[in-house]
């Protein structure tokens, strides 16, 4: 059977970009938090299904929940970088990329005490247009990201691009978040909002697709305000931005349950640099 990996992007639902329009940097410490207890869920959930997976943690969240990280790292889970403040790699300058993604590997690797390899950029902000942005992630050190999702979709996606990972620096490898190919395009297959969107089955078959046709693992993602029904509702959001955010939020963690069932999963670097880097 094939081993896919799980990914979790680990923020809170006031920091979605969707909703950065609607509330400010500045009034995120006034948020009632959500993350710690979501992500103690999740790691409940793994423990029962005996799966480890991948947390892409945002430095702001390590800063205010060093245990959490902690946590994540002590139940045998990789520990990963979403950056630090959840600013998009294509709304930056290139030196203050730089700096955002330095800064949160140095802030998970000081709590956690373990090297930090992956990185994801906030949304998959990583397109045509930014290139240089995978010249950063191995300046600062990252052995891969998984930052780019390979898709049409009116915030982020790079439709050209390879489907599975591909070494786009030397030493540095990218992993794409799972498409399928069908009718000349690609379809997204690797989780957030299509996740919720499409009925559980149709995203069953489009995994076992990418696993029995393609011959390769998949890499799956949610966050962990998509398994909370009781999050505070964010007020004066946009119809299309409320549409995406709360659909289908309540039945997500028996879908994600289901999804942990039918197939095999494991760490990012487990599935995809532990191959590269046995001799
Ligand atoms: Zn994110």
């Amino acid at each position: 059977m094939t081993i896919n990996a799980l990914t979790i992007d680990v923020e809170d639902y006031f920091q979605v970009s969707a909703f950065a329009p609607y509330i400010g940097r500045n009034e995120w410490d006034t948020r009632a938090c959500r993350v710690e207890r979501n992500v103690d869920a999740i790691l409940s959930i793994l423990d029962e299904k005996g799966t480890f997976a991948t947390f892409f943690t945002l430095g702001w969240v390590a800063e205010r929940y060093p245990e959490l990280v902690r946590r994540i790292v002590a139940n045998g889970h990789e520990l990963a970088s979403h950056g630090f403040g959840h600013h998009r790699a294509n709304e930056q300058a290139e030196e203050l990329f730089l700096a955002d993604i330095k800064l949160a590997k140095f802030i998970l690797e000081d709590v956690s005490g373990v090297e930090v390899k992956g990185y994801r950029a906030p949304s998959f902000s990583i397109n045509a247009h930014n290139p240089w942005a995978f010249d950063c992630i191995e300046r600062a050190g990252y052995k891969y990201s998984s930052s780019v999702y390979p898709i049409r979709h009116d915030h982020y996606g790079m439709p050209g691009s390879p489907r599975f990972s591909y070494e786009v620096r030397p030493g540095l490898l990218e992993v794409p978040v799972t498409t399928m190919r069908l009718f000349k395009r690609n379809w997204p297959a690797g989780g957030g909002g299509y996740f919720r969107l499409l009925p559980y089955a149709v995203s069953r078959w489009l995994l076992r697709r990418v696993n029995a046709r393609d011959g390769q693992s998949a890499i799956f993602y949610f966050h962990p305000w998509e398994i909370d029904p009781d999050q505070p509702r964010v007020k004066g959001v946009g119809a299309k931005a409320r549409f995406r955010h709360y659909l289908n939020i309540a039945r997500t963690e028996r879908r994600l349950r289901r999804l942990l069932s039918d197939f095999s999963w494991d760490r990012a670097d487990q599935v995809f640099l532990a191959k590269r880097e046995a001799p």
